[in-house]
C-alpha cells in the first residue's frame, strides 16, 4: 500500500519519545509517575498516532501534533495504567453468583479474619499445642466434620481440583463408572470427561442422556471398577421422560460389591433451601448420611465464601487423598483458609448464615426488600431533574448464577434508565467506564439494573454514575 505525502510527511514528523519525556519533566502531573508507566504511556501515544496516520484519519491535519494536546493524550493513558486492573465492580446484573463478576461476596466476618491472617504470621502449619509441625487443613477440617457430619474433610483450590485430585487418588488406572445424564460441561474448561482423562480414570459411561437405571450400573460393574461417580447436573436439567438413579441406590450398590461412592456436588450448601420456600437442592448432610465415601462441592457458589474446592467423607480415604502429592499443587492459600474458617463457622446457626453470608441473604431476600430498595433508587434519580432520562420499575427474574439452579427464576425489581439523544449501548458504556463499574443489562431500549444485586450501601454510587447523563456535551475522552 503505498502512503500519499502527507502521510510521509506526517510521519516523518512524529514525535520521538525522548522528546515527550523532556517535555512532561516540566510538568508537576508526571512528577511522581514511575519512568516504565511514562515510558509505556509515551510509546502508546506516538503509536496511536502512527496508526492514525496509517489509516488516513480524517481527523489527522497537515500541521504537527500540538505539545499541550499529546501531554494530555500522555496523561490519559499513565492515569489508566497507574489504575488497579482487577477493580470492585457494581452487580446489577441480578447473577448472585456471578462468575463474571467474581462469584461470591464474603461475609464480613471472613473478611475481618481475612486481613488479619494477611498481615500477620499465623499457625498455618503450626501445631501450637504441641509445638511441631502442623497440617494446614486442620484450621477446617473439624468445623467441616462438625457441619457436614463427615469423620474427615481436606481443601483444595477450587472445587475442579477437588474432583480431579479424588479422581486421581481413587481411579487412576481404574474404571469409573458414570450416567451418561452427568457428563457435565462447567464453564471453561471443566468437563467430566476430559477431567476424568487427566486423571488417569477410565471413564465407563452408563444409561442414556435422559434415562439412567440401577441395572445400567450393575452390569458395568467389572474387576476393574474402583468408583460409582455421581455428578450434580448443575446449569442443566433434563425433563421429561426421564429416570435417574438415586445416591441411596448407589450406595447400596456400591456396599454390595464394595466400591467407593463419590458426589461431585457442584455448588455444595448446608442449608435446605426448601425451608425458606426457595428450591431443593442436596444438602451436603444429605450426601454424607447417605453413605457417599467422598463428596466435593465449592466453597464460593451457594455456599457463599471464598474460591476453594472442599471434600469430606470417609476417613480411609480423605487420609488417601491427603497423601496424593498432587495435594501439594493444588493447595489451598492461608488467605482462602481463613476466609473459609470464618464462613463456615457462620453455618453453625442457619439462621445467622443466611443473614451475614452475602450470597445467601441475596438469595433469600424478600421482594419487598428489592421493592423498597429500588422505589428508593428510583426517587433518587427522579431527584436528579435529568429531564433528558427516563426512569421505570420493571419486574423482571434474578439468577441464582454459578452453574447452579438453572431453571430457578427469583422473582425481582430492577431499574431501567433511557437518556434521551443517547443510545442504550452508550448508556451501558457510560455505566460500564464508570468508577466503580456498574454492570447490569438491556433490555429493549432500556439499561436495566436488578436491585437484587446491588447492595444498599451502592445506591448513591448509581446516583453519582447517572448526574448530568445526556445533559452536558460530551467529554472528549
Ligand atoms: C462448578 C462445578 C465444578 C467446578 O467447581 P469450581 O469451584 O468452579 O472449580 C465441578 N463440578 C460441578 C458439578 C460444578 O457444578
Amino acid at each position: 500500500m503505498g502512503l500519499s505525502k502527507k502521510q510521509r510527511d506526517l510521519l516523518q514528523r512524529l514525535p520521538g519519545i525522548d522528546f515527550i519525556l523532556e517535555n512532561a519533566k516540566d510538568e508537576p502531573f508526571f512528577a511522581n509517575i514511575p519512568k516504565s508507566v511514562l515510558v509505556r504511556s509515551a510509546r502508546s501515544v506516538v503509536e496511536d498516532l502512527r496508526t492514525d496516520i496509517l489509516n488516513d484519519d480524517k481527523e489527522i491535519t497537515d500541521e504537527n501534533p500540538d505539545l499541550s494536546l499529546l501531554l494530555e493524550k500522555v496523561k490519559g493513558s499513565v492515569k489508566n495504567i497507574m489504575q488497579l486492573n482487577l477493580k470492585r465492580t457494581i452487580n446489577a446484573t441480578g447473577i448472585i453468583v456471578h462468575t463474571n463478576l467474581g462469584r461470591s461476596l464474603l461475609p464480613a466476618d471472613a473478611v475481618e479474619n481475612l486481613s488479619e491472617i494477611a498481615g500477620r504470621y499465623s499457625n498455618l502449619e503450626f501445631d501450637l499445642s504441641k509445638g511441631i509441625r502442623g497440617s494446614r487443613y486442620s484450621a477446617v477440617e473439624d468445623i467441616l466434620c462438625e457441619i457436614s457430619g463427615a469423620e474427615a474433610a481436606m481443601v483444595v483450590n477450587n472445587n475442579a481440583a477437588a474432583v480431579l485430585l479424588c479422581l486421581e487418588t481413587i481411579a487412576k488406572e481404574k474404571k469409573v463408572i458414570v450416567s451418561r445424564g452427568e457428563l457435565v460441561e462447567i464453564g471453561g474448561s471443566f468437563r467430566i470427561p476430559d477431567v476424568m482423562a487427566k486423571s488417569g480414570g477410565i471413564l465407563k459411561e452408563v444409561g442414556t442422556t435422559n434415562r439412567t437405571h440401577l441395572r445400567d450400573y450393575e452390569k458395568a460393574v467389572d474387576g476393574d471398577t474402583c468408583l460409582l461417580l455421581k455428578v450434580h447436573k448443575s446449569n442443566y436439567s433434563i425433563v421429561g421422560f426421564t429416570a435417574d438413579v438415586s445416591l441411596k441406590e448407589l450406595v447400596e450398590l456400591g456396599g454390595k460389591y464394595r466400591i467407593p461412592v463419590m458426589e461431585d456436588l457442584g455448588s455444595g450448601t448446608f442449608i435446605d433451601f426448601s425451608k425458606y420456600g426457595l428450591f431443593k437442592e442436596p444438602t451436603v448432610q444429605e450426601s454424607v448420611s447417605t453413605g457417599a465415601d467422598v463428596v466435593t462441592f465449592s466453597g464460593d457458589k451457594l455456599l457463599g465464601g471464598p474460591q476453594a474446592g472442599i471434600i469430606v467423607g470417609k476417613r480411609n480415604i480423605v487420609d488417601q487423598i491427603k497423601q496424593n502429592p498432587l495435594t501439594r499443587a493444588l493447595r489451598i492459600d492461608k488467605l482462602t483458609l481463613a476466609a473459609l474458617e470464618s464462613t463456615i463457622r457462620l453455618y453453625r446457626d442457619p439462621e445467622k448464615a443466611i443473614e451475614n453470608i452475602p450470597t445467601l441473604r441475596m438469595l433469600t431476600l424478600p421482594i419487598e426488600s428489592i421493592e423498597k430498595k429500588g422505589k428508593i433508587l428510583l426517587d433518587m434519580l427522579k431527584k436528579l431533574k435529568n429531564s433528558n432520562m427516563s426512569i421505570k420499575l420493571f419486574k423482571l427474574s434474578s439468577r441464582a448464577g454459578g452453574g447452579s439452579l438453572p431453571l430457578l427464576e427469583l422473582p425481582s425489581i430492577c431499574v431501567g434508565i433511557k437518556i434521551n439523544g443517547m443510545s442504550v449501548n452508550a448508556v451501558e458504556k457510560h455505566m460500564r467506564e464508570n468508577t466503580p463499574p456498574i454492570i447490569g443489562r438491556i433490555e429493549e431500549d432500556y439499561f436495566i439494573m436488578d436491585l437484587r444485586t446491588i447492595q444498599n450501601d451502592e445506591l448513591s454510587i448509581v446516583e453519582n454514575a447517572l448526574v448530568g447523563l445526556g445533559m452536558m456535551p460530551k467529554k472528549a475522552s
